[in-house]
C-alpha cells in the first residue's frame, strides 16, 4: 500500500515543500494580523482611560471653580472678583448656553420638550440656568444680538 502522502518523486518533493512554505507564510500573516489586532485592542483601551481620566480631572476642576473672575497665583478655580466668568452664547437655533471660561461647565437652558418628559430634570436644569444666567459679569454675551442701529 502506498502511503497518501508520501513523496513519490523530486517534483513531489520540491510541491509539497512549497506548499509547506506556503502554510508557515501564511500562519505568520496570521500572527502577525493577529498581534496588530491585539496592539491596537491596547491602543484603544489606553486611549480610553486616559479619556476617562481626563473626563475625571475636567469634572474635579468644575467642582472646584468658583465660576469668577480674580484670584490669586494663577489658581484658576479661586476667582474672588465679583464678576464671574461666564459667557452667555446664544444659537442661532435658539439654544442657550452660559459657559465658564475657567473651567469649561456649560449649563444650558433646559429644552421645552424636557419638561413634559422629565418635569424633575427640567426644572433642576432651568434652575441652575437661571443661577448662571444671571451671574454678574463684565463679559459680552455673543450671538444674541446678530446687529444694532445706533444713531450716528
Ligand atoms: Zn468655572
Amino acid at each position: 500500500m502506498v502511503e497518501k502522502n508520501k513523496p513519490q518523486s523530486s517534483a513531489d518533493e520540491v510541491e509539497l515543500e512549497y506548499k509547506r512554505l506556503q502554510v508557515e507564510v501564511m500562519r505568520e500573516q496570521m500572527q502577525e494580523r493577529s498581534d496588530q489586532k491585539m496592539r491596537k485592542q491596547i491602543r484603544r483601551e489606553q486611549a480610553l482611560a486616559e479619556q476617562k481620566k481626563g473626563e475625571e480631572e475636567r469634572l474635579r476642576r468644575q467642582r472646584v471653580c468658583k465660576h469668577r473672575k480674580g484670584g490669586r497665583d494663577n489658581k484658576f478655580a479661586a476667582g474672588n472678583d465679583q464678576n464671574y466668568s461666564v459667557i452667555t452664547n446664544t444659537y442661532p437655533t435658539g439654544q442657550i448656553c452660559v459657559s465658564c471660561t475657567r473651567c469649561g461647565k456649560e449649563v444650558w437652558r433646559p429644552d421645552l420638550a424636557l419638561k413634559k418628559s422629565d418635569p424633575e430634570k427640567y426644572k433642576a436644569m432651568m434652575a441652575e440656568f437661571r443661577e448662571w444666567v444671571n451671574y454678574p459679569t463684565d463679559n459680552t454675551p455673543s450671538g444674541g444680538k446678530v446687529f444694532e442701529i445706533t444713531a450716528a
